[in-house]
Formats: C-alpha cells, structure tokens, sequence
C-alpha cells in the first residue's frame, strides 16, 4: 500500500517514519503525479500560509482534491487541519474545504504556545493519546456530517473526522502515537479494495439522481 505525505514545508519526516514502520509505503508528495495511485495521504504540521502558497504553485490543489473526492483517506495534522477546513475563522480562503469545520488558527495564545494533554479518543481505544500541541487551530464549530474524535477537559475540539478525512489540531507522530496512522492505514485498505456491497461503484449515485427525460 502507497501512502503520501505532502512534502513542501513543515513536520513530514517524522509522518513519513512512523508510516514506514507500520509496513507502508511511503510516497514524499511535491508535485501532482506523485498523487497516482496512492491510497491515502497525510498533510503534516507546519505553517499553513507557507503551505497554501506553495500547494498553489505546485499545482496541487485541485489534483489533492480530487483524490479526497474520489474517497482516499486524508489525515491532517494541526497546520493540515487548518488546510482541510471550510471555514477559517479571520476569513483567510479555505484550500482544501473537505472538512465542515470553523478552525481558528494559533488559539491558544502566547502563554500556551505549546503543550501537551492526554486525551480520550475512544475510537483508538481505552489507552489516551499522548497529544502534542504547537501553536495549535482548535475547531470552533463542527458541521452535522462531522464526528468529534477528541475534546480538551474544557470542552474544545482537537479532532474530528468526517468520512474519509480526519484531522487532528496536536502532532500524534511527535509523541510516537502510531494509531491514527493505523486508522489511515485501515482506510486506505478499505479504498483500494472496497468490500462487497460497499456501495463503492462507478457512480452509482449520480445515475440515479439524473432527472428522467
Ligand atoms: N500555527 C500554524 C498555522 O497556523 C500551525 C502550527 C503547526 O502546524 N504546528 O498554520
């Protein structure tokens, strides 16, 4: 199995290696024909205004899309959530609007620039997750398609999933938290070979919407 990481700026390596120790391989993202083929893709930490720019220039906006659309697991990590939104708050475009989200960027201020927490993420299991937040987005409102993964003890949103797209406000791959690359994995399975009765054919949905002639 061929996973991606977006390979232009920020926190890729340590994605790239925990992928590679669960057994996948890993394909660096730069450009759009890295995208063929692949089963999933991961868009790392880092600074999201650096990261829109150069996914614009490298052409990759549309071709990233493209693939989420076609039902590739995507899993963002703190700056990729900032990417993945629909909304971000101060009105700055959304570059991939897959997940319906309001994040707001750096919101936990001066004092928190960084920290860590343990959070619940009952999806993953009874064991915490070890979380590691960097001039952290926290998701400020969550659309009804959207799946709360994850909350701060006060209540705040860190992640959340959405079909085929999750995204995390922490870096679990600083932390050698392995299990939400474990999940991406999963799901990059379930797309390249979709079960029986999966629903998952050639558009079956848009024949049966066209309006009769
Ligand atoms: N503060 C960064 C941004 O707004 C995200 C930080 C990170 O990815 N660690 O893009």
């Amino acid at each position: 199995m061929r996973i991606g990481v977006l390979r232009i700026q920020g926190a890729f390596a340590e994605h790239e290696a925990m992928l590679r120790g669960i057994g996948v391989e890993v394909v660096p993202v730069r450009l759009p024909e890295h995208l063929e083929g692949l089963a999933g893709l991961v868009l790392p930490g880092g600074e999201s205004t650096a990261m829109r720019k150069l996914i614009e220039r490298w052409g990759l906006r549309g071709p990233i899309l493209d693939l989420a659309h076609a039902g590739a697991p995507v899993l963002g990590t703190c700056a990729g959530m900032i990417l993945l939104a629909t909304d971000i708050a101060g009105g700055d475009e959304p570059v991939f609007p897959l997940l319906d989200v309001t994040v707001k960027r750096n919101a936990f201020g001066r004092q928190l620039d960084s920290f860590e927490a343990d959070l619940d993420v009952p999806v993953l299991g009874d064991t915490p997750v070890h979380a590691v937040f960097i001039r952290a987005p926290v998701v400020e409102r969550t659309g009804d398609e959207v799946d709360v993964l994850a909350r701060l003890e006060d209540g705040s949103v860190v992640a959340v999933r959405q079909r085929n797209v999750i995204a995390t406000a922490f870096h679990p791959e600083l932390s050698g938290e392995v299990r939400f690359h474990r999940l991406l994995t999963t799901m990059a399975a379930a797309y390249e070979e979709p079960a029986e009765g999966s629903g998952r054919r050639p558009h079956p949905t848009r024949r049966a919407h066209e309006a009769p002639r």
